[in-house]
């Protein structure tokens, strides 16, 4: 396997990791990391935290360590939009099956299950809301994705509800939206604090090591692991949970993941009188029925958070005058939706990176006694929680139809090497964000 040449870093300044509760949390110390662990974790996202957890809980005994680059919420788990979907992503468009929503629904429904579980169990007093989530439109235009959602919803006997007019903008404060479609199985959360917090009750035979990247993996009947301060570990299997990064360990054929960046900009506490627009109106979160559009929230800490803008991250990172720029884009967003808060500051402004891959199809895989997984579409956080927990099962013999699927699901299709992928993607970027009109 390679050597790794690109390591995460921190883009910006999250809203959600500076302010979650759990920010300061020490997890163990370097000079605690020992020579051997049954089993080694690359990544702390919530692939990398259930794929530990799961382990803990299949054999209580086992010695378990898990390595996160940065800190732990500084990426992708921690920095997204914070909507735990039950359905998936897009759920009425053609890109999937009908048998893998199916499966999507099963997988996300579980996830949100454990997690809700663990925190209740657990009494973690985490940012978890189960408002639900609106898919929301601007243009008439984009009507027929609400309408495509209804359908297949119909088919599954999943509850909807539609929202237009007046009754729309008394739910969310402002009457930027034509219409929505309300999906009320989505919990919203403050995902770097869910994730911290979550993190903290690994059980004590799990071992979670921050600011430690891991640059080589050498596979063997025992793998080791060598880290970038020249620590080397030896463990029976690993688990590559690291997002797109897992291309750089070799673990997949050339590119399989397009890294695209968006950006994410949170208010700071709107004040009594800024909140009067706000009277009666519970927090609350819309997607855009278009790839481009702003997905926007208002938060528990009565906080304003937009996200929107497509670069492609050719080298996963993003400069700090390209975050600085995405600030038109976001303030252009924000002030179509709340004309009366065009003072309101953006507190912090960030980059993350959305992996995709070419037709949204994970990676879930194994190389030997290393086992891997990524996510590969927008909507990933419950998709790469399940498949972290399907990954320990794998590794343990213990077989179910879930991981049958997992194993067996389309994969990742072909991309073009670079530096077509960039140009190509590039121009897809600007195609999509011309087109999105008013529901950016
Ligand atoms: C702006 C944005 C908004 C999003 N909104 C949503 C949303 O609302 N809902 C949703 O479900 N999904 C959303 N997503 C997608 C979601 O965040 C991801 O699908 C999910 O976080 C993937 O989890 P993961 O654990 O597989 O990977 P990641 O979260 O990427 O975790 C991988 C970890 O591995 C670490 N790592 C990488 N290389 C190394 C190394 N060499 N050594 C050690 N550690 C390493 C990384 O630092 C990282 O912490 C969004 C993404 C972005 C960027």
């Amino acid at each position: 396997m390679r050597s790794v040449k690109i390591f995460p870093s921190e883009t910006g300044v999250s809203c959600w990791l500076e302010t979650s509760s759990y920010k300061n949390h020490q997890f163990n110390m370097a000079d605690e990391i020992e020579d051997k662990y049954d089993y080694v974790v690359v990544g702390a996202g919530y692939g990398g935290f259930n794929a530990a957890y799961r382990l803990s809980e299949i054999d209580p005994g086992c010695s378990v360590a898990v390595f996160e680059a940065i800190r732990i919420g500084a990426n992708d788990s921690g920095k997204n939009a914070g909507f735990l979907i039950d359905v998936p992503h897009a759920f009425g468009s053609g890109d999937f099956s009908h048998e893998e929503k199916v499966w999507g629904v099963k997988m996300y429904t579980a996830a949100l299950d454990k997690m809700r579980k663990l925190i209740a169990d657990k009494g973690l007093k985490v940012d978890w809301d189960e408002c639900g989530k609106y898919l929301a439109s601007y243009k008439r235009s984009t009507f027929k994705h609400l309408d495509d959602d209804a359908k297949e919803l119909d088919t599954m006997g999943i509850p909807y509800k539609f929202y237009e007019g007046k009754e729309l903008s008394d739910k969310l404060g402002t009457s930027y939206y034509k219409k929505a479609i309300f999906n009320p199985g989505t919990v919203l959360v403050n995902p770097a604090d869910v994730l911290r917090g979550l993190f903290t009750i690994q059980p004590p035979n799990v071992k979670v090591f921050e600011k430690t990247p891991v640059v080589t993996i050498e596979d063997g009947a025992n793998p080791t692991v060598i880290l970038l301060n020249g620590k080397k570990i030896s463990t029976k299997a690993v688990f590559v949970t690291a997002g797109p990064f897992l291309q750089e360990f070799g673990l997949c054929k050339g590119n399989t993941f397009c890294p695209i960046i968006s950006f994410g900009a949170m208010t700071r506490v709107l004040t009594e009188e800024e909140l009067e627009t706000f009277k009666g109106v519970v927090p609350w979160g819309v997607t855009a029925g278009h790839t481009a559009g702003t997905t926007v929230r208002f938060t528990r800490d009565n906080r304003l958070f937009v996200r929107n803008g497509l670069k492609y991250g050719t080298f996963y990172s993003c400069s700090p005058e390209r975050i600085r720029f995405s600030q038109r884009l976001l303030r252009k967003a924000f002030n179509n939706r709340f004309p009366a808060h065009q003072h309101v500051n953006f507190e912090y402004v960030y980059a993350g990176m959305i992996h995709l891959t070419m037709n949204s199809r994970s990676l879930f895989g194994r190389q030997g006694n290393v086992y891997f997984s990524g996510v590969g579409e927008g909507a990933g956080v419950c998709k790469s929680f399940t498949m972290g927990g399907f990954l320990a099962e794998w590794a343990n013999g213990i077989e179910s139809d879930i991981l049958d699927f997992l194993k067996n699901d389309t994969k990742p299709s072909w991309m073009p090497p670079e530096p077509f992928t960039t140009v190509g993607a590039e121009i897809r970027l600007v195609y999509e964000t011309l087109t999105a009109g008013g529901e950016i």
